[in-house]
């Protein structure tokens, strides 16, 4: 049996081999050499559509469009829409009941602690040393990733890596058995690493730290790249009361001066587009040290632009900063792709982009165009709920957290004071109602029968996790978003947080757009039906038919 498993594998290595000659001119129909799949945190789906006409590559955005496919109506299909969640369910396929990732922070009902997404206390920083940045690690996703899918078809000789500024970005794409994954530390202005991948940087994640890339972006500033007319036609005005100002009070608009921050503030990187240029380079850095695409293994190189959430946040959707982080976006793209080309080869690689989530309107613009929306806030409820169960004759510390719209009791103080489940729920429900902004509070456990539409509802089972979520589940109005009062948010299942992009290019992609509904969790799927390996194992997904050859 053993002798015949080896002669069959010769035999088939062998074939495998004289079929798809080691060029980068194989035939259509081999497998990619290599996957990229590209996050663009916080990009709504209408974005390409507004943007296309300013874009000023046809390579970037453009070419997934014109050349590759398109699925328009591409939903998530689950709460909360926020990054770490994003992430998590386009590499498993999966929702937060299943992968166990709630939010960016969850409150631990067993531990009663909040527990960040990544974080690891049994691995430590590798690039930086004794800095609390780098101790993160996968652990706390539950199922596997498209990465590690890739890796066990193969008895894991693909190579995987994940890059991003954000370490929850690069991170959760990559998986459990990533070779590794590097993400930015604000505190020194270079790529860091954990042990969970290995004790030390590669040499390349060393040298390019070794370039300070960020200081010859910061020398720069932020400039326009077009005429003042464009933004001054496709965009609110450029200063408002209701923008942050991440990059220092007294800056009025453009052009900004990023000069100050120069050897002290490598921070506020991430909230300029130059945030993607650090990520591309390093990307592109990946491609070639560690040599991927460059034989018949699948790799995955799972890249996330994290600058355009830190830019949406401050400036908002309508903003000439969101417009021209976008123009740069695209011209970054287009950069990628030629080192795709030239690295792995055109048809030797498919890319596929899309979002973790997408934005809401700044509350204050919408008011200005008598759109709904408004702000609401869960340190002050939480406060105001406190008040209440003392004013009732209970405990303020009934409450144990409100963290993305999910309210978790105290259960063992419920239990030594004898405090009734449905009492409390009652008290609570009835005072949050009646607050403006708010829909409904609905009981977490009964979500699959709360009074909404079906697909709504349904979003809110998927996002449910008897350790992580809380007893009652905060259902906001349309536009209205835990928040303050310059700058915007997401998180809530409206059409404006929920609807994403979804691109696909090269090998394996038929050209078109799809208009059909699909979902976030169709992507891993998808990937696995192109790649003809196992389903990340909690996907809940389908493969999008459409954009498969
Ligand atoms: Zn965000």
């Amino acid at each position: 049996m053993r002798i015949y498993s080896i002669l069959c594998f010769l035999f088939l290595s062998f074939a495998s081999k004289a079929q798809a000659p080691k060029s980068t001119q194989s035939s259509a129909s081999s497998k990619p050499k290599l996957v990229v799949g590209i996050v663009v945190d916080q990009m709504r789906w209408d974005y390409i559509n507004h943007f296309k006409p300013y874009f000023t590559s046809q390579q970037g955005f453009l070419r997934f469009v014109n050349e590759g496919a398109s699925c328009n109506n591409n939903l998530i299909p689950y709460v909360p829409t926020v990054t770490a969640c994003g992430h998590t369910a386009v590499y498993t396929g999966s929702t937060p009941a299943l992968h166990g990732i709630t939010g960016n922070q969850w409150y631990d009902n067993y531990k009663q602690k909040t527990v960040y997404c990544v974080e690891d206390p049994n691995v430590v920083s590798v690039g930086v040393e004794g800095s609390p940045a780098g101790k993160m690690s996968p652990v706390n996703v539950w199922t596997t990733t498209i990465g590690d899918e890739i890796k066990l078809a193969n008895n894991f000789k693909s190579k995987v890596f994940g890059i991003s500024i954000k370490d929850r970005g690069a991170i959760i794409p990559a998986g459990h058995s990533a070779d590794g994954a590097f993400w930015y530390d604000s505190k020194s202005g270079n790529f860091i690493s954990s042990t969970y991948y290995g004790k030390n940087l590669p040499k390349w994640v060393s040298e390019f730290n070794g370039q300070h890339r960020v200081d010859s972006l910061y020398a720069k500033g932020w400039n326009l790249s077009l005429v003042k007319t464009v933004y001054e036609a496709n965009c609110d005005g450029d200063m408002n009361a209701y923008e942050a100002t991440p990059l220092g009070a007294e800056q009025k608009g453009f052009p900004y001066t990023l000069s100050q921050f120069i050897g002290k503030d490598y921070g506020k990187i991430a909230s300029t587009p130059y945030g993607n240029n650090l990520v591309a380079e390093m990307a592109e850095k990946a491609l070639v040290s560690e040599q991927l695409g460059q034989d018949d293994i699948t790799d995955l190189l799972a890249i996330s632009f994290s600058s355009p959430d830190y830019i949406g946040h401050s400036f908002g959707p309508n903003s000439w900063e969101t417009l021209d982080g976008y123009i740069k976006l695209d011209a970054v793209i287009a950069q990628l792709f030629a080192s795709l080309d030239k690295q792995v080869g055109k048809n030797n690689y498919t890319v596929f982009l899309t979002a973790d989530h997408a934005v809401a309107n700044i509350p204050d613009f919408a008011k200005k165009h008598k759109i709904p929306g408004g702000l609401i806030s869960e340190s002050s409820l939480k406060k105001e709920l406190g008040n209440l169960l003392i004013q009732k004759g209970m405990s303020d510390k009934l409450i144990g957290a409100i963290n993305e719209y999910n309210i978790h009791f105290n259960h063992p103080l419920m239990d030594s004071l004898d405090v009734d489940q449905d009492d409390l729920f009652e008290i609570v429900r009835n005072y949050i109602e009646q607050k403006p902004g708010i829909l409904q509070v609905i009981e977490s456990r009964e979500a699959a029968e709360a009074p909404l539409p079906a697909q709504l509802r349904e979003r809110i089972v998927n996002g449910y996790n008897p350790q992580r979520s809380g007893d009652l589940f905060i259902v906001t109005k349309s536009g209205y978003m835990d928040g303050y009062p310059t700058g915007t948010n997401h998180g809530v299942f409206y059409n404006y947080d929920a609807h994403i992009p979804l691109l696909w290019y090269g090998n394996g992609i038929k050209k078109g757009q799809v208009n059909s509904i699909n979902y976030m969790t169709d992507i891993a799927p998808t990937v696995s039906t192109l790649l003809g390996i196992q389903m990340p194992s909690g996907s809940i997904g389908k493969p999008i038919l459409e954009v498969l050859k």
